[in-house]
Parts: structure tokens; sequence; C-alpha cells
């Protein structure tokens, strides 16, 4: 099957993809096909364009100033608190820090949430397909209070075993993790499923939540969880950007876990009281202008619209996984029932760092490696896969590309 055979659909991708500048870019002579959009996400105009109007027009601090420029950036950077508010439907703005991404988010729970409630015995849970983001900072904090870190299995398909989650959620555990969705596997969590059972057993629970929020549509009440981290770069965003959603009820027991100005009420030498969450958590001048830019990928998300974008993307997860199938010796390393477009696999007899080397001379940019996943590789008894990650702005097109320059570096590769 090539992608001319298949059925256009009325998701309009070619315009989509003139909103994306770099689409248009050709590699080593050979048009570009971006398939690691779960390393990071292309950009679109919109987003360049308001970061560019932020610094022309706008540029102030925030919080700081009551001149016009002062005020008129800081209406943009507290506008993309309410905005993500609404975009993940939390319960109040006041819900939202906004951070450098969910490396930033998972550590101020870490800091802030974890280590001042953890003790000798306790017990932080996570599951083996996380990234290290939602690994070693419970593993830091872990190691100054005294507490393990377990790890709840998979299958080899790649789902989560969820009633072998469940029964590892002991009263020691003071704190549950996992990933919504696998940035190596795609699969998709029963998030829902495991915070009932979290909160029946009154654990909090952190969804990681980077590899979902650019694919669905994402309502932290509907959930259940507790915490809910992720990255704006991923989702349309620039670098730098990101959220932690957290209960209220949280925020305010939690302490601030960076110190300075911005987040204070007074300070003394005596004693220092704080800001209100969020700014309690938000010391210093922050990412401005990649805030504006986030506000602006939040538009151009809702402008789609998320069930047109799910429908394509899992119309090109089933082309590419059905088209990779016909390579021999190929597997493909996480086959759950529910994925976003993310495949990630092994070809017999080819190293992946040599396949994505030679796969970039064809102008098709994939990642090779071990994802910041190893407990994941070390399930699977490898080193390194590689992975295509795909967003609604590819193409069939681009999926045949892809599978023809596979079937050519690997015979360059016999
Ligand atoms: N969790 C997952 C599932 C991810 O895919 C990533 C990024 N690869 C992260 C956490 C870390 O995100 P960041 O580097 O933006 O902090």
């Amino acid at each position: 099957m090539t992608a001319t055979t298949s059925t256009p659909t009325d998701f309009d991708v070619r315009r989509i993809r003139a909103d994306f500048p770099l689409l248009a870019r050709r590699v080593h002579g050979k048009p570009l096909v971006y398939l690691d959009n779960a390393n990071t996400s292309q950009k679109p105009l919109a987003v360049i364009e308001a970061m560019n109007t932020h610094y022309r027009e706008h540029n102030a601090n925030v919080s700081r100033a009551v001149h016009q420029l002062g005020e008129e950036a800081t209406a943009a950077y507290e506008g993309t608190r309410d905005k993500l508010a609404r975009f993940i439907n939390a319960d109040s703005r006041d819900e939202l820090i906004l951070t450098s991404g969910t490396t930033q988010s998972t550590n101020l729970v870490a800091y802030s949430y974890a280590l001042p409630r953890l003790q000798a015995g306790d017990t932080i849970l996570t599951s083996v397909m996380e990234h290290h983001a939602n690994i070693v900072p419970w593993q830091l904090v872990a190691a100054r209070s005294g507490a393990t870190v377990k790890a709840a299995p998979i299958s080899e398909r790649g789902e989560l075993i969820v009633e072998q989650y469940i029964d590892l959620l002991t009263p020691e555990v003071k704190l549950a993790c996992v990933t919504h969705v696998s940035n190596v596997l795609g699969t998709v969590n029963p998030v829902r499923e495991i915070a009932k059972a979290c909160r029946k057993r009154g654990i909090p629970l952190l969804v990681d939540g980077s590899q979902a929020v650019p694919h669905r549509p994402v309502d932290v009440q509907a959930l259940g969880c507790d915490f809910y981290a992720f990255t704006g770069h991923k989702m349309l965003a620039p670098t730098g950007t990101g959220a932690l959603w957290a209960k209220a009820e949280h925020l305010e027991a939690m302490p601030p876990f960076f110190g300075g100005g911005e987040m204070i009420r007074e300070v003394r030498f005596s004693a220092t009281t704080f800001a209100a969450p969020p700014h309690k958590f938000e010391a210093g001048t922050p990412n401005i202008a990649g805030f504006v830019g986030m506000s602006a990928a939040i538009d151009y998300y809702q402008s789609l619209g998320f069930e047109a974008i799910q429908a394509w993307e899992q119309q090109l997860l089933a082309y590419a996984t059905e088209r990779l199938h016909e390579i021999p010796g190929l597997r493909i390393i996480g086959e759950a029932a529910e994925k976003e477009p993310v495949i990630s696999f092994l070809i017999d007899g080819a190293q992946a760092t040599d396949l994505a080397t030679l796969l970039d001379l064809e102008g098709v940019a994939v990642r090779s490696g071990h994802h910041c996943a190893h407990p994941l590789m070390q399930f699977y008894g490898v080193p390194a896969t590689l992975r295509a990650s795909l967003a609604f702005y590819n193409t069939l097109e681009e999926m045949d590309a892809f599978v023809a320059a596979l079937l050519k570096v690997r015979r360059l590769l016999r």
C-alpha cells in the first residue's frame, strides 16, 4: 500500500504545513521529513510572530512596573496562565505554576512536596516506562530521606500492568507517579483508573503529561490526579516553557522551592513571608516571550481542534505502522492497544544510530538512542531504539518517503 491509494481526509494538511516555515526546508539536498516531534515540535508562524511582536512592541518585565509596557507584558504573561488553565480545565488559574518545562515541574514537586514529607521506609511509586524526568528527581529526594523508589512493571507489548501498579499502592507510598503517554512506546496509560485507585488509598498522583498535551484534550479534573506536569516545546510553544498544575490544597501546603524576587510578600531578616500560589513558586524573571508564544500555540491547537488532530494523527500512525511492517527484520517496540503517534523500532543486523545517521542524509529526521528512558531499554534488553514520532502536520507521503529511505539505508548497511 502507498499513500496514493489511501483515501484523503478533510484535514487540510497542505494548508496547515504552510503555517510552519521550517517544514519547507531541505536537508542534505532532500525535502525535510521531520519525524522527531516527541523530542520537540516545530513552531507555527503565529508563535514565532507572537514572540517577535512581544520583543518589538511590548517588551518589559512582568509584575514590577506600573508603566504601560510593564502592564502589557504582565497582561500577556498572566493571560497565558488563564488560557492554560482553560486548556487543561483547571479549577483555578492559581493552580498553574509556569515553569521551564516538565523537568522543572517534577523537580518542584520532588523538593517542595515530597522531600518535606518523606521519611525512612517511605516509597515513591513510578513505572518502568517513565522518562528520566519522572524517575531521577524521586531518586534524589529518596536518597536524602531514606525513602525508596519503586517501579511498576509493564508487559512485553508496552502496556502498564495496571493491577500490579495498584497492588504496589501500599501505605508506605507517599506519592505515585505515571506518564500519561510514553515518549518511547506511544502507550496511553489509563490515568483515570490509576487516579481512582490512588484516591481510594489517599495517595497523591503525579502525571507526566509531556507527550499527551500535544495530541489529546486534557482535563485534569476529569483525570482526577493531583499534579500534572508538561512542557511547552513539544506542543508548538517555544523551548523553556512548561507548567505544573497542582490541586490548590497541595500548593497552599508546599513551601517555596526557589527563593528570590516576585515570590515574597515581605522580606525581613527576622522572617520572610511568601506570596500566595502560584507566585510563591515563580521566583525571578520568567520566560516572558516564551509564554507569549505559548499563548499563540494554544490558539493554534484550538483553531484546529483536537478531534480533527486526533483523527489525522491516528490515520498517520496506522498507515506508518502498516508500511513499517513491510520491512523484513523490523520489530516495533510498543504495541499497546491505545497509542499516540510514536513508533519505536529496531531492524535486525543494523544499529539504530547508524540507521538514524543515514536517514538524516535522506532528509529524514528521527531519533535514535535511549530516549531518556534507560529502565525501559533495560526491560527490552536493548541499548537504543529508532523512534519516529509524528505530528498533525505530517503527511502520508512523508510516511512513504520515510519507508523508502529506510529500505534504502537498510540495504547500505548489509
Ligand atoms: N517526560 C516525557 C515523557 C518526555 O517525553 C520529556 C521530554 N523528552 C520530558 C518528560 C522532559 O521534558 P523537558 O525536557 O521539556 O523538561
